[in-house]
């Protein structure tokens, strides 16, 4: 599951990331903009796994592939 985590201080918010990859990014931020501050604000779970429609895109290329060159090989004398 993709989420996106806001700062609860300012604008900021992580890219579409993996709930530990965000939470990082997140920590980081605070370190670096809002020093002595517990990181807050909030998580936003993407309605799609990014990942898996991605995975999703690649399936489908790659069986589209092997589609083209069964067709292809069929052709052969
Ligand atoms: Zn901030």
């Amino acid at each position: 599951m993709a989420c996106r985590y806001w700062c609860g201080e300012c604008d900021f918010r992580t890219p579409w990331l993996s709930r530990a990859l965000g939470e990082e990014e997140l920590v980081r931020h605070y370190h670096r903009d809002h020093r002595g501050i517990a990181p807050e604000g909030h998580v936003e779970a993407g309605r799609w796994p990014l990942d898996l429609a991605c995975g999703c895109l690649v399936a489908a290329a790659a069986a589209a592939a092997l589609l083209l060159i069964a067709t292809a090989l069929g052709r052969l004398p």
